[in-house]
């Protein structure tokens, strides 16, 4: 039987369901699932922060996914057998448009900025309206969504690359030549992290995969504990700023004095307007900073686009990664350049209670679901 644990409508406490093994999809598999990651987007999803046009109910979530194949389509061409430890990617989403053949995420079938698209055949698994991981056995569509794992790679460390791993791959590959260009002309590079949670410790892991002590990384966060953690997987400096909006010149200043200058890019993962403009405050001229997380707030202030252009300051957007990019990480991870965050076990059971943590910002590190 496949035991499922579904999102029967926003808001509402998740539900158990018990069905049979689906057979596998022509051209698709079945992966007996052993390892699913619970993301902060599990949140906004179930408290209804994206509303997504196509949002399908009831829905499994998890759209971190690792397990072993179980079944192959009949249709499926794959050099996988049966029992390979596998991890699911995602992101698939329509895998016809521009962006999805270009390997990138933004698939105008999932964000139908294109009104003219209506007829989507979208794969994200474990988001809108295709199930993922918070179950025994889920079913893929295109048996290619799944990547082998590597030897040294623990299933539930390769289960968090899949969103969280990516997403931190993917800002640190947009914002790396203005690292890149700092450690050329000055022989460093300072780094700001902005939210020092699961997808923070693996961007630090990255940064010194990638750039080994050239690179200065300041964590910043306004919890002291999420510090202490990613000091320990090896943030050089941490900065434990107040919260509250009229801190922010005190704030600036922490960053500047503890990274001995300012920073030549940075990731916002809060998705916070106080967060991103003391950040791009604490900046040097011509800056990268990547945004990552979603804003929960309405409505940003008017951005003060003219000392932007004059600061030479470049934004760039961060919408999980691409399959390349996952292959990558895990290659890093099984040569032993990145460790993972730390990693809390919960049941499938837990997982109501898990994402009320997630939500208050009292889950440290990464919970990830263990199915026996
Ligand atoms: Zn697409
Ligand atoms: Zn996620």
């Amino acid at each position: 039987m496949n035991r499922k644990l579904c999102l029967v409508d926003y808001y509402k406490p998740f539900e158990f369901v018990e069905e049979p093994i689906h057979k596998p999809p022509p051209k698709g598999a079945i992966v007996k699932v052993t390892n699913a990651g619970v993301c902060h987007s599990d949140v906004l999803l179930w408290q209804k922060e994206f509303d997504m046009p196509n949002q399908r109910f009831p829905v499994v979530l998890g759209h971190e996914t690792a397990g072993t194949l179980f079944a192959v389509g009949n249709e499926a061409e794959t050099e996988l057998s049966v029992g390979d430890r596998v991890v699911v990617f995602t992101w698939t989403n329509c895998g016809e448009c521009y962006n999805c053949v270009n390997d990138r995420t933004n698939c105008p079938n999932l964000l139908p900025t294109h009104q003219t698209i209506k007829t989507p055949n979208i794969k994200t698994y474990g988001l809108f309206n295709t199930d993922g991981g918070f179950q025994t056995h889920l079913a893929v569509d295109d048996v290619s969504s799944l990547l082998r794992i590597p030897e040294a790679v623990p299933s539930d460390i390769a289960c968090l690359c899949a969103c969280g791993g990516i997403t931190a791959m993917n800002a640190i590959t947009k914002i790396r030549p203005a690292i890149d260009e700092a450690i050329n002309l000055l022989g460093q590079a300072r780094v700001a992290l902005v939210g020092a949670g699961g997808i923070a410790q693996w961007a630090i892991q990255i940064c010194k995969a990638f750039f080994g002590d050239k690179v200065i990384i300041c964590a910043i966060d306004v919890r002291s504990d999420k510090l202490e953690d990613a000091k320990k997987i090896g943030a050089d400096v941490t900065v434990c700023w107040a919260k509250e909006p009229e801190k922010t010149p005190e704030a600036v200043m922490q960053v500047i004095d503890n990274c001995g200058g300012r920073v030549n890019a940075g990731v916002d993962f809060t998705g916070r307007t106080t967060s991103l403009s003391r950040l791009v405050a604490a900046s040097q001229m011509a800056a990268s900073i990547a945004l990552v997380g979603l804003s929960k707030e309405d409505q940003f202030p008017p951005l003060p686009i003219n000392s932007y252009i004059f600061l030479g300051l470049s934004f760039h957007t961060v919408y999980a990664g691409s399959k390349r990019s996952l292959v990558q990480l895990l290659d890093l991870i099984n040569e032993g350049k990145v460790k993972p965050p730390t990693i809390h076990h919960v049941t499938l059971e837990q997982v109501n209670a898990t994402l009320e943590k997630v939500m208050t910002g009292e889950q440290s590190g990464r919970a990830v679901v263990c199915m026996d």
